[in-house]
C-alpha cells in the first residue's frame, strides 16, 4: 500500500483517502491516527487510533492493527470510538481473538464529548458529533496557550511582569483548535460547530464534485457535496488549510483537480489541498456508487 504524504508548518500527514475504499491519515508527530481504513501496514507503530464512526472503509483495519501490534510486542493500542459502536466493537475484537487463537491487549475507550483529553505536551483532542447515516464524530486537535488577558494587551512588557507577580489572574489558559478532522459527515458539521471554522487546518470529506451525483444525493448519504462548500464558504474564512478527503473513486486525480481549480473561488482554492493517492488504492476496480 502506497502512503501518501502531505506536509502543513510542522506537521506531516500520512495516509490515503478515498471513499468508500479507505480512510486512514496519521499524524506521526502526535503518534495518532484517525481513522483505520483497511488497515496500514505501515502504521502499526502508531499507538493512538481516534474512530471517526464504524463503516468499513474506516474502521475495518482495526482488528488487523491490534494483532499486529500485539505480535510486535508493542504497547496496546488505544482506541477512541464513538460509546454507539464501543460494544460492538468489543465483541467484535474479542470473536477475532477466538479466530486467531491469540489474544491481543488493547484498550478500547468510549469518547464522551464533554471531555478534552491529553495527547502529549501542549496537545489535547476533543470529539465533536458529525452527521452521517450512522453514529458519527470528527475530532480537534487542540493546542494548550496560556495568553495574556485582553485588558491587559496594551501595557508595556515591564508593568506585566510586576502585574504577573501580584496577580497570575492575568493570564488566561486557552484551548486553541489546530487541526479538525471531519471523518464522513454532512455539511452540518462545519456550519453547527464554531471551533471547526476556527481550525487552522480543516480535514473535511467532499466526496462528490459533479452534477452526475447531486447535492441530495449526497446528503442522502451523509456527505458533502463541493457545491456545498462553495454555498457555504464564508465558514472557511478563518481556515488557514483545508485538506479535502474521502473522494468518490469515480472521479480521476486530474478531473478533481481541474474542477477545484475552476470552482472554488480563488482566495479558498490557495489555502485547499485535495487530499490524493499516489496511485489509485483501487485503480482498476472504479466503485459504481
Ligand atoms: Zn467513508
Ligand atoms: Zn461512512
Amino acid at each position: 500500500m502506497i502512503l501518501t504524504e502531505y506536509h502543513y508548518k510542522d506537521f506531516k500527514f500520512i495516509g490515503n483517502s478515498e471513499g468508500g475504499i479507505h480512510t486512514s491519515i496519521a499524524i506521526p508527530r502526535l503518534k495518532l491516527m484517525f481513522d483505520t481504513g483497511v488497515g496500514s501496514p505501515q502504521l502499526v507503530e502508531i499507538p493512538k487510533i481516534l474512530l471517526t464512526h464504524g463503516h468499513l472503509d474506516h474502521a475495518s483495519g482495526l482488528a488487523y492493527l491490534i494483532s499486529q501490534r500485539s505480535l510486535r510486542k508493542l504497547p496496546p493500542a488505544e482506541v477512541y470510538v464513538n460509546p454507539a459502536i464501543y460494544e460492538p466493537l468489543d465483541q467484535i475484537l474479542k470473536l477475532w481473538h477466538k479466530i486467531e487463537d491469540y489474544q491481543s491487549e488493547y484498550k478500547l475507550i468510549p469518547i464522551d464529548f464533554n471531555t478534552i483529553y491529553p495527547l502529549q505536551g501542549n496537545f489535547f483532542f476533543r470529539a465533536i458529533p458529525s452527521v452521517h447515516r450512522v453514529p458519527s464524530n470528527g475530532y480537534v486537535i487542540l493546542e494548550k496557550r496560556n495568553k495574556l488577558k485582553k485588558e491587559y494587551l496594551n501595557l508595556p512588557g515591564h508593568v506585566i511582569a510586576e502585574l504577573k507577580k501580584k496577580n497570575p489572574d492575568i493570564i488566561e489558559t486557552r484551548f486553541e483548535p489546530i487541526i479538525t478532522f471531519s471523518g464522513d459527515t454532512q455539511i452540518e458539521f462545519v456550519i453547527h460547530n464554531e471551533i471547526v471554522q476556527q481550525s487552522k487546518i480543516l480535514f473535511l470529506e467532499c466526496t462528490y464534485i459533479c452534477d452526475k451525483r447531486p447535492i441530495e444525493r449526497a446528503r442522502k448519504w451523509g456527505h458533502i457535496h463541493l457545491y456545498e462548500i462553495i454555498e457555504n464558504q464564508e465558514y472557511f474564512r478563518n481556515i488557514e488549510k483545508l485538506f479535502l478527503i474521502h473522494f468518490s473513486t469515480r472521479y480521476t486525480k486530474k478531473e478533481i483537480k481541474d474542477t477545484l481549480k475552476q470552482l472554488l473561488p480563488e482566495w479558498l482554492y490557495k489555502k485547499t489541498t485535495p487530499f490524493l493517492t499516489k496511485k489509485n488504492f483501487h485503480s482498476e476496480i472504479l466503485m459504481n456508487d
